[in-house]
């Protein structure tokens, strides 16, 4: 399982973000039952996703965690121009820090989702659709640029290869192998 601290390194808690699945049965459901006092062991600290400099995240439901440390700190130092994020979730409602990502990245953020979009509904926020070849043709206009991406394995398997088709340097596409 991983799990990306959500807080800035120099922070004097660790903080998660967990998405809890309580129909598996397993470790986040776990999680969630912690209660005030309990010990978590953490242990061999890793990852891959560092920041490389500006370019596109690209994040599907809960896989939008290891990039909300990084896009704190740029936040915070005023380096976040340049970035964009281009968020899939399945609905409104499993959208993650929504409001805080609006704050720090204004119109670089798209959300985009994959339920039925409603009808009658004038000036939506949010644009309907799946994070696919067309969708990214048509909104990354250079290939040339960093990509990070993380969501469900498949997710980033497929997006990857549609980057690295497009032209986008293998060591530019930052994701957990
Ligand atoms: C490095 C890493 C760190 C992680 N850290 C955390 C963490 O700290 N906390 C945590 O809770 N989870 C974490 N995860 C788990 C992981 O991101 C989620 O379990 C996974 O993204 C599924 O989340 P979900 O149920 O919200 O996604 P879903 O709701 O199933 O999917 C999210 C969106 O992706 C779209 N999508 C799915 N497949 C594709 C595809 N092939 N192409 C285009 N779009 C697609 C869906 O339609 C949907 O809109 C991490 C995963 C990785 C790889």
């Amino acid at each position: 399982m991983f799990e990306y601290f959500t807080c800035l390194n120099d922070e004097y808690y660790l903080e998660f973000t967990i998405k809890r699945y309580a129909a598996h049965n397993g470790v986040t459901d776990q999680i969630h039952q912690l209660q005030k006092g309990d010990e978590l062991i953490i242990r061999d600290v890793w990852g891959a996703i560092e920041y490389k400099g500006p370019g596109y995240f690209i994040a599907g439901g809960a896989g939008i965690t290891p990039f909300i440390a990084i896009l704190r700190q740029l936040h915070k130092d005023g380096k976040l121009a340049g970035n964009k994020l281009l968020f899939s979730n399945k609905t409104a409602e499993d959208i993650i820090y929504e409001e805080e990502l609006k704050i720090m990245l204004g119109d670089n953020v798209i959300n985009i989702l994959t339920s039925a979009e409603p009808t009658g509904e004038t000036g939506n926020k949010y644009l309907y659709g799946r994070i696919n070849e067309d969708f990214l043709k048509q909104y990354v206009p250079d290939f040339n640029d960093h990509f990070y991406i993380c969501g469900p394995d498949k997710m980033i398997s497929d997006i990857n290869d549609i980057l690295v088709k497009h032209g986008a340097k293998p060591d530019s596409v930052v994701f957990e192998k």
